[in-house]
């Protein structure tokens, strides 16, 4: 494909991005349970307005932005406050979770090279429900991560985690709360073995730091997990998820500005001129610096709080009501508005299959096979239609013996090919079963239920992998019927 030879009418192309809309998940409508977090339509105006006003500004050269740059010092100041920080704490903005999980990592492999010249391979202990942006980050920086088991409440195991330690050791993490269950591990517990050890620790509160101090005010019950904790090294908060601003905006702190100082970057010789950057990104977005300053200053504590209660109330409803239905049940003990639910029947994704049908976007979980929600303000209007449908696809589980049948068979096969096949085979051939039975990937979800099953059985997790890459290489490939 070229890029056109002749440019086409904005009108045209408009309708042309509006049409390629159709597939997308409907977020609008309150039936997706990841990826969109939703406020008030005042807060998403005044991001968006304070976004276009900074549209073309470039934060990596502070000293051309001031506007920038009081933005962003303000907004980690802000950050760092909510976060029981002192004076001391120092951080940046990043584009996302990840980058602040990566910066994280970075920082205390390179402190370690500074502080602990011994260790030439550099080990972080974390519980096994810590995000893969950890994965990611130890892979980029040949960081070695030793996982731990959680306790039978989903949260972090500090005997386990204290175990784990060896001389190469450099951070513990936990997170607040974790993804997958939304539990906040003993982060009192882990900061005070990392301090007794002379270790960092990271608070992964991505997910929690823009809600968390807000759920405590309410006064729900809530673990200590924030710079308040001595021995809390490092916390990463994303803006973009409970902070409610546009994307591509989270806070890495610093217990001080000496830590941070590893994570800067500088080159020196380059003929371009001397270059410094503190984050990943070199040409960094105004719009989302702006657009965090804009919704804070907005929402004010007391607008974080005012949504928070309603938020809270709306997770306290679908709480009770999955609660209700008979063969369903809550993995732990959820401290915010992220839970996982779970099937007594033993097959959740036969449950997640008829919610798809009926147009609800639920991830699959696995390690225990879960359904995941994220409940923001934008599900109150759908709780009941919500809760009523997990009922019906519930009661449904058990009369899908077809289904399972079907998807029983599937799974032997796979398991028969995975263990005869030479490895290069059973990636296309998983190719091509993955497209299967995810009905060709094109448009809303189809039946899943199937493919997790397979992938629970598979003897490899390895061949997981390369069958995973390979999905993901198809999808920036363009569509036959495009070429
Ligand atoms: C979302 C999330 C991340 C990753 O953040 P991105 O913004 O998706 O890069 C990391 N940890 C937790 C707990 C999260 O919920």
């Amino acid at each position: 494909m070229n890029i056109p030879s002749h440019g086409r009418s904005r009108d045209e192309i408009l309708e042309e991005m509006n049409a390629a809309r159709a597939g997308d998940i409907r977020w609008q409508q309150g039936k997706t349970f990841s990826l969109v977090f939703q406020s008030t339509l005042a807060v998403k105006e005044i991001a968006q307005q304070a976004y276009l006003m900074f549209f073309s500004e470039n934060g990596l050269n502070p000293s051309a932005f001031p506007s920038l740059r009081k933005f962003e010092s303000e907004v980690v100041a802000m950050s760092a406050s909510l976060l029981g920080g002192d004076g001391e704490v120092a951080g940046n903005m990043t584009t996302g979770g990840t980058e602040s999980i990566l910066m994280a990592v970075k920082t205390a492999r390179d402190w370690a090279r500074a502080n602990r010249p011994d260790i030439s391979k550099p080990e972080i202990v974390l519980p096994l429900s810590a995000h893969p942006a950890f994965d990611k980050a130890a892979h980029y920086f040949d960081v070695r991560l030793v996982k731990t088991a959680l306790d039978a409440g989903f949260h972090a195991d500090p005997h386990a985690m204290e175990s784990a330690i060896t001389p190469n050791t450099i951070m513990l993490v936990g997170s607040a709360p974790s993804y997958p269950q939304g539990v906040v591990d003993p982060i009192a517990d882990l900061a005070s073995i990392a301090q007794e050890r002379g270790l960092l620790m990271h608070v992964d509160a991505c997910v929690g730091g823009f809600i968390l101090p807000f759920v405590r005010r309410l006064g729900y019950p809530l673990p200590e997990y924030d710079f308040s904790v001595p021995g809390v090294t490092s916390i990463s908060a994303d803006l973009h998820k409970y902070g409610y601003t546009a994307k591509g905006a989270s806070v890495i702190l610093y217990r001080n500005r000496q830590l941070r100082r590893k994570q800067y970057f500088v080159a020196t010789d380059w003929p371009g001129g001397i270059y410094a950057s503190p984050t990943m990104s070199g040409t960094r977005a105004g719009g989302t610096i702006a657009a965090a300053w804009a919704v804070m200053h907005f929402l004010g504590e007391e607008g974080y709080l005012e949504i928070t209660r309603q938020v809270m109330q709306l997770r306290d409803h679908f709480r009770q009501g999955i609660t209700e239905i008979p063969s369903l049940y809550i993995l732990g003990d959820p401290d915010m508005t992220v839970m996982a639910i779970a099937s007594q029947h033993g097959n959740i994704y036969e449950v997640g299959d008829e919610m798809s049908l009926r147009g609800w976007h639920l991830d699959r979980q696995q390690f225990p096979p879960s359904l995941h929600l994220t409940i923001h303000a934008g599900h109150a209007a759908v709780a009941d239609q919500f809760l009523h449908d997990l009922r019906v696809s519930a009661s449904l589980e058990k009369r899908l013996s077809v289904l399972k049948l079907r998807n029983l068979l599937g799974v032997r096969l796979a398991k028969f090919a995975a263990n005869t096949l030479p490895p290069g085979m059973l990636s296309g051939l998983m190719k091509r079963a993955s497209s299967m039975l995810t009905g060709g990937g094109s448009g809303l979800p189809g039946r899943t239920a199937a493919m997790y099953g397979l992938m629970g059985t598979l003897p490899n997790r390895g061949d997981l992998g390369e069958m995973v890459l390979d999905l993901l290489d198809q999808m920036t490939h363009l569509e036959e019927k495009n070429k």
